[in-house]
């Protein structure tokens, strides 16, 4: 009997209600091994009504206290690193080390938001006037949501619910119907480390649950990551609904190769960068730009070297540099962009289709591909892939190389390789993109820095973690006071109050 899993909510799993499932797969295996209920709007409504209620009750809790129930999960997660990596290797595909990696850096945020009473500050201006005090505070939402990807089940959802819970609101986590164990597990550890039950709530599901949440107007802010078209619909109908969102969606990140950059060094890069994680990661590097054709032609033959001796292989086994993709669909569908990228006529280096791992034949492996030649005209150019597949496309100069970076309608990450600090240094001011590596192959940001991309890949006017995740979840409350110590009569007046 295939197992069942639940959702989260008020403190306690509650089994789904309206007879709708989605499939749980290992990747590795190609198997079904659980079935993920998908919550109706009358489930989502509840999960509301009872963040609503907690909210309360947290939000008027003092910060230093609300901050230790993040140091104590900090500790329980700690512990149970090692359980909760399997289970994400073991639901996306993703090798154990990687799966460390994917929980550390939500973690990372956790510490950050850790800061809260630092960061909850407000700001205060003695005598502005006569008796006149004015200050600023950080007042939660209220009930906040969250919408997330299958890629890092860890990481973002930490992402979002450490600043938003640190901040004293109330969280719906609607995580990713692919791999929702480890989202319902960091639940439990919050409730285990002290916060109230009701505070965050995991409700699992698909369109019907993100739409109710949408139109929710208990709900007052969405942050969402995911693909472009998703983000897109979620930022519009967040906003018609008169709530703030933050929307970030897909990317096609390049890495320059500057002719005097150490070609080793690039190349090592590159294929952690673009094959790590099945290339299945917002910030993987998809687009190589070497710059001159002996730059090119240099770093097109360490790549094709290199990859060749890719290991791939189940999520959990040892010595394995990339895991399967996530799904059957996801596999047909980056296999679709290999045929595409032939058909296009790019020079295909390495074909990774049909790539079988024996004992485990119905996983959903693909092995390291590679093109040359790739033209910014051509759909594998244009469209993000999200898969094991990099793509070298040419430039002649700096120039050219900057402008495929600044014209690609994505904007989330780019890299530049070079032993020339002006270079790195113009490229990174010029650059219209959100996030730059200099020498730096996936330039994620640390917690206490934003994270977000520019263009089709975020929008919304504030990043993720970092200070602007305390600006986003909280509002902004000013007052003006006046205390008088004499008697002072000035009368009415009828002008509006000016410091002149
Ligand atoms: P996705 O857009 O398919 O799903 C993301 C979330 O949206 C999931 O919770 C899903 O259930 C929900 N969803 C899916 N279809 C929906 C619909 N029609 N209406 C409402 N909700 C819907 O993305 P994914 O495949 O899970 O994740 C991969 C994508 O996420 C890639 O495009 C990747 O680049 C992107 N991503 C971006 C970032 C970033 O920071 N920019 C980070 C990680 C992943």
């Amino acid at each position: 009997m295939t197992r069942e899993l639940t959702h989260f909510i008020g403190g306690e799993h509650v089994a789904g209600t309206s007879g709708r499932f989605s499939d749980v797969y290992d990747p590795s295996t190609g198997e079904v091994q659980a079935r993920v209920p998908l919550a109706t709007a009358a489930e989502v409504q509840a999960a509301i009504a009872n963040a609503e209620e907690a909210q309360i009750a947290w939000g008027a809790t003092n910060p230093q206290k609300r901050a230790r129930v993040l140091l104590k999960f900090l500790e329980l997660i700690a512990e149970a690193a090692p359980e909760l990596a399997k289970t994400l290797s073991r639901e996306h595909g993703k090798t154990y080390e990687d799966s460390l990696g994917d929980i550390q850096r939500g973690v990372e945020v956790i510490e950050f938001a850790a800061g809260a009473p630092h960061l909850l500050k407000g700001e205060y201006s003695t005598g502005a006037g006569t008796g006149i005090d004015v200050y600023s505070m950080r007042q939660p939402l209220g009930v906040v949501a969250g919408i997330t990807p299958f890629n890092f089940p860890a990481m973002i959802p930490l992402w979002k619910i450490g600043p938003a819970i640190a901040a004293g609101n109330a969280f719906i986590l609607k995580p990713s119907e692919r791999d929702p164990s480890v989202p319902l597990r960091i639940a439990e550890l919050f409730l285990e480390a002290g916060l109230p039950a009701g505070v965050l709530n995991v409700v699992n599901g698909d369109k019907e649950s993100v739409d109710a949440i949408l139109h929710d107007d208990r709900v007052h802010a969405v942050g969402f990551v995911g693909s472009t078209p998703i983000a897109q619909y979620i930022y519009e109908t967040a906003a018609q609904n008169g709530k703030r969102a933050q929307c970030f969606g897909g990317a096609k990140n390049h890495m320059i190769i500057m002719p005097d950059a150490d070609l080793d060094q690039a190349a090592d890069a590159l294929i952690g960068a673009g094959y790590g994680s099945a290339g299945e990661r917002c910030m993987a590097i998809s687009v190589a730009v070497p710059v001159g054709r002996q730059t090119a032609d240099a770093l097109a033959v360490k790549l094709a070297e290199r990859v060749v001796a890719l290991r791939v292989g189940p999520a959990l086994a040892e010595g394995v540099d990339y895991g399967p993709l996530v799904s059957a669909d996801a596999l047909a569908r980056v296999e679709g962009y290999i045929q595409k990228g032939i058909d296009e006529g790019a020079q295909l280096l390495a074909d990774g289709r049909g790539y079988t791992v024996e004992g485990y034949e119905s996983g959903f492996y693909l092995g390291p591909t590679l093109f040359d030649h790739v033209t910014t005209d051509m759909t594998v150019y244009k469209e993000e892939v999200f898969g094991p597949v990099l793509f070298i496309a040419r430039a002649d100069d700096f120039e050219q190389a900057l402008a495929m970076a600044t014209d690609h309608e994505y904007g989330n990450g780019v890299s530049i390789f070079t032993r020339d600090g002006d270079a790195a240094r113009d490229f990174a001011a010029r650059v219209n993109v959100g996030m730059v590596g200099v020498n730096v192959p996936i330039p994620v940001p640390i917690a206490y820095h934003t994270f977000g991309g520019w263009k089709k890949s975020g929008f919304g006017d504030l990043n993720q973690h970092g200070p602007d995740a305390f600006r986003f979840y909280t509002k902004t409350k000013t007052v003006t006071s006046r205390w008088l110590s004499h008697d002072l009569k000035e009368g009415a007046s009828f002008v509006i109050p000016t410091m002149h």
